[in-house]
């Protein structure tokens, strides 16, 4: 499993952050990154959370 974030979507509202912080951060371009690769059931949680889909748990 591989979580990604899609640079180009992201708009940086910071749901992923605040549902995850220990799997995302927000990057010095204000767009969300993967820290972490551990913890898949959070970042699925947090791709369905995302506004515009841009985060990919695959
Ligand atoms: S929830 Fe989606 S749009 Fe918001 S910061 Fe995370 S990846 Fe970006």
């Amino acid at each position: 499993m591989a979580i990604t974030v899609d640079q180009n979507t992201c708009i940086g509202c910071g749901a992923c952050v605040s549902l995850c912080p220990n799997g995302f951060k927000l990057n010095d371009q204000g767009k969300s990154e993967t820290i972490n690769q551990g913890d898949i059931d959070c970042a699925k949680n947090a791709a369905e959370s995302c506004p515009v889909q841009s985060i990919k748990v695959d």
